[in-house]
Parts: structure tokens; C-alpha cells; sequence
């Protein structure tokens, strides 16, 4: 994989449409430059490679290339024989079985969020080629900020080309060098780089420690205004910030609470409306910020939803949001649609969470440690970096999709396979996830 990329850089190639390299000393040097860094990140074991998929997102993939895990009857994969394939997506010829995607409530291929996309593409075209303010902004973008307002019982919402852009662009609207923010340690990079982007005063308080939030909160009494920030749910650990007395002790600090519910949003409370519901302050956070590219569809997009006038000067004021194209229309039709299936009923929810708790329980019965609560993030705990590696490659032989996460993802000794549930997988795929992870752990020694 490396020297596939150490090759893309040195241009190979001479023919026709073979790429150039610049040429030059300062050229050169940053080749040389560039090399060196990659060199290194390769040395620490931190290279990130990507698996390439050859089928639509679902709880069955194909994996293109016929490299491990591969299906499609390829010479030399390492397929599992073709089974009936349960999710919504066409028939793809069962190859693993993906415990990998943020696809909660497996929408990323439904039928009626797909031909939604189509609708709206045929419908609105392609894309804006403008930004919101100047001529992009269609019914359907005000459709959808209604809905999510509505979904969220705030009052109104602005849409972004990701969450990513929502948490960049909502702190440096917001606050200034009068202000505080206080933070969660584990927060997303994304709240962390938007944080960095402004001129408040900042907290960092220790994970989910509300002893520490507290101290913080006394320390910020002095500036003019206080936002406690956290993830509703920590996409590593799969634990759920304890909102209710982040909420007791803004109220007692006289602060305002932002969540970011990527990892909530859609399944998480009695009717998917997030972590805020899950717990009862629904009435207390003041801001949400939140992704539509994980359970509402998976396809992309972001918003910020609360109060109208923050919602009228982020319009404003916002830099993701004003100096980026309006998400397509065909993204819109799938979030949508995505979010008109969860206010209908909240079944997918619970099937998701069903599933959860059958492979949670299994996995604890069988004798493996997993990190969090009820939440379809389920991080089987191993401690050792290597045991994680080469148990979630032996998994994918068995036709199990994992990944191993280790330091500096994590911190060190806490190296872990993280599993995700989704509302598509069967009975039957979590229990042969649980069968590989037993039989993994035991020929890698993390079972006795
Ligand atoms: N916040 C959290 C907690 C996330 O996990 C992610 C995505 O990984 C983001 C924000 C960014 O979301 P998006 O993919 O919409 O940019």
C-alpha cells in the first residue's frame, strides 16, 4: 500500500495522462520533505490504509480487488459462500459482514431514501453551483432545516456541507475573547479544531469528570458567557456523556450546553431524537449540532439546530457555511427522507437497539470486555495494540468486518476492536460475529 503511494508521488508513468511531476529544487525538496513524513508515519505504525468497496453500504460487502475478504468468486479470496443477504441493498453475493460503518439504522441503501435521492436530483439537479447567500438556496434546503428543527423540537436549523463544518464554523460565530468554552477532553477533532478557531477562553475538562467540569465552571465565572461542550456519545469508548448533571451544573454556573450527536442522532432515546431525549434534558441543552452522514442516510451534510437568532446570525456569520456550496439536492432528498422514515415510527430505532443488546450480552456471556452502554458502538476491550491487529485480521478471513483501534487512537494499553450494530444486520450476523470473536480470541489467547 505504502509504496503504491511513495509511487503515486514519484509520478510513475510517462504515457499520455500519466501524471507529471513538477520539477524544480523546491519541488524536490518537499517530495523529499513529504516522503520523509510518510516514512514516519509508517515507522510508528500508524499508517492508514483503505479497503475498497465494490458494493453499496450495507451489513454485506463486497470488497473490490479479491484482496482479503473479497467475494465475486475472484481467485484467491477469501469469501465466505454467498448467503441471503437480509439488507435493503441489491443482491450482493454475501461476502463479509460489515461491523464497521456508522450506518446505525441501515438507511445508507433503503429503497425510499435512495429513490428520494434520484427524486430530487431529477427534481433540482445536480448541485447549486453557488453558496447558500448568493442563488443556492432551494425549497428543499429550507424543507429539510424545517424538518430537522422539527425533529430536534428546536426552533429552527441551518444546514452545512458536513459536522464537520457545523463544529468549525459555530464557535467563532459565537464567542468571543469575553467568553468562555469548557470542553470535554475526548471531544471529536472537529469540536477541538472548531474551539481552536475562535478567541474564547479555553477549558479542557477531564473525560465525562464532573468534579473537573465543576472546578472549570467556577474557574470561568469571570467571563461573560459559558458553553460546556461535549460529544452526546464518544465514537471510541461508546459511553454517553452524563447530560443530565452536565445540564445541573450549567444550570448552577449559569452556563449553555452544546452537544454533538453524530454518534445519537436518529437512535439513541425512546424516539431517536439523541442523547438529550435518551436522557430527559431535552429542555436544556441549548445547541445541537449533528451529521447526516451516519444514521439519517449516511450520504453527507450537517446542521446546527436551537434557538432562532443563533440560528439567524450563524447565517450570517458562519464561515463553513457562507463560503461553501449548498449541499446537493440528491444529499438533501436522502436526510429527508432518512428523517421522515424515523418520525413515522420509531422501529428502526428499536430493532437497532435489540440487536445491540444481543450482541453486547453474547459477547459479555462469551467472556470479552465491552467498553460502554447500550450503545451499537461496542469497543471489544483487549488492552495489547498487536492482539487487536491480528485478531481483527483473522476476523476478516472469517468474513467479519472489524477494525482494531490502538495508540495514539486510543490511549496505550487500551487498544480495542471496535464493533458498530446496525439495525440491518440478522440475528444470524451478529451471532457469527460473536462465533469469530470467540473463536479468535481463543487461538490468540484473549479467551482461556
Ligand atoms: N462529530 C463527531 C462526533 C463525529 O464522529 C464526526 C464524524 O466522524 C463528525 C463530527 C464529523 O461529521 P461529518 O462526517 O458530517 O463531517
Amino acid at each position: 500500500m505504502w509504496r503504491a503511494a511513495v509511487r503515486a508521488l514519484r509520478g510513475a508513468g510517462t504515457g499520455a495522462g500519466a501524471p507529471r511531476a513538477a520539477s524544480g529544487a523546491a519541488a524536490a525538496q518537499l517530495r523529499r520533505r513529504l516522503e520523509s513524513e510518510l516514512e514516519e508515519i509508517r515507522g510508528a505504525g500508524t499508517w492508514k490504509s483503505e479497503r475498497v468497496i465494490a458494493s453499496r453500504q450495507g451489513p454485506h460487502l463486497r470488497l473490490a480487488g479479491g484482496g482479503a475478504g473479497a467475494c465475486g468468486g475472484e481467485e484467491g479470496s477469501r469469501c465466505l459462500p454467498p448467503v441471503p443477504c437480509p439488507c435493503f441493498s441489491l443482491s450482493v453475493p454475501a461476502g463479509i459482514i460489515n461491523f464497521c460503518a456508522n450506518n446505525y439504522l441501515g438507511l445508507s441503501s433503503h429503497p425510499e431514501v435512495i429513490r428520494a435521492a434520484v427524486e430530487a436530483l431529477e427534481k433540482f439537479g445536480a448541485g447549486l453551483s453557488s453558496v447558500r447567500f448568493i442563488c443556492g438556496t432551494q425549497s428543499i434546503h429550507k424543507d429539510l432545516e424545517e424538518k430537522i428543527a422539527r425533529f430536534h423540537q428546536r426552533e429552527d436549523a441551518i444546514l452545512y456541507a458536513s459536522c464537520f463544518d457545523a463544529n468549525a464554523g459555530i464557535f467563532e460565530a459565537l464567542l468571543t475573547p469575553e467568553d468562555a468554552v469548557l470542553s470535554d477532553e475526548l471531544n471529536h477533532a472537529s469540536i477541538i479544531d472548531g474551539i481552536r478557531l475562535c478567541k474564547a477562553n479555553k477549558y479542557r475538562y477531564k473525560h465525562m469528570d464532573m468534579q473537573d467540569l465543576e472546578a472549570k465552571l467556577k474557574e470561568a465565572q469571570k467571563h461573560r458567557l459559558r458553553l460546556v461542550a461535549t460529544d452526546g456519545a464518544f465514537s471510541m469508548d461508546g459511553d454517553i456523556a452524563p447530560l443530565r448533571e452536565i445540564c445541573q451544573l450549567a444550570h448552577k454556573y449559569d452556563a449553555l450546553v452544546f452537544i454533538d450527536e453524530c454518534h445519537a442522532t436518529g437512535f439513541l432515546g425512546p424516539n431517536g431524537r439523541g442523547t438529550d431525549e435518551l436522557l430527559g434534558v431535552m429542555d436544556k441543552v441549548t445547541i445541537i449540532n449533528s451529521t447526516l452522514g451516519k444514521a439519517l442516510g449516511g450520504a453527507a451534510g450537517g446542521y446546527t439546530t436551537g434557538p432562532k437568532p443563533l440560528i439567524d446570525l450563524l447565517r450570517q456569520r458562519s464561515r463553513p457555511y457562507l463560503f461553501s456550496n449548498s449541499l446537493p439536492p440528491a444529499v438533501v432528498g436522502c436526510a429527508s427522507k432518512a428523517l421522515d422514515l424515523l418520525m413515522e415510527s420509531n422501529a428502526i430505532a428499536q430493532s437497532m437497539a435489540a440487536k445491540t443488546q444481543r450482541f453486547r450480552s453474547k459477547m459479555t456471556a462469551a467472556g470479552f470486555t465491552i467498553s460502554g452502554k447500550d450503545h451499537p458502538i461496542c469497543p471489544v476491550m483487549l488492552g495489547d495494540a498487536r492482539l487487536a491487529s491480528v485478531m481483527a485480521e483473522d476476523m476478516l478471513n472469517r468474513g467479519i468486518y472489524v477494525i482494531g483501534f490502538s495508540y495514539p487512537v486510543v490511549p496505550k494499553g487500551k487498544a480495542r476492536i471496535r464493533v458498530q450494530i446496525s439495525a440491518v444486520h440478522s440475528d444470524e450476523d451478529i451471532d457469527r460475529c460473536v462465533q469469530a470473536f470467540t473463536e479468535v480470541g481463543r487461538k490468540h489467547g484473549a479467551l482461556p
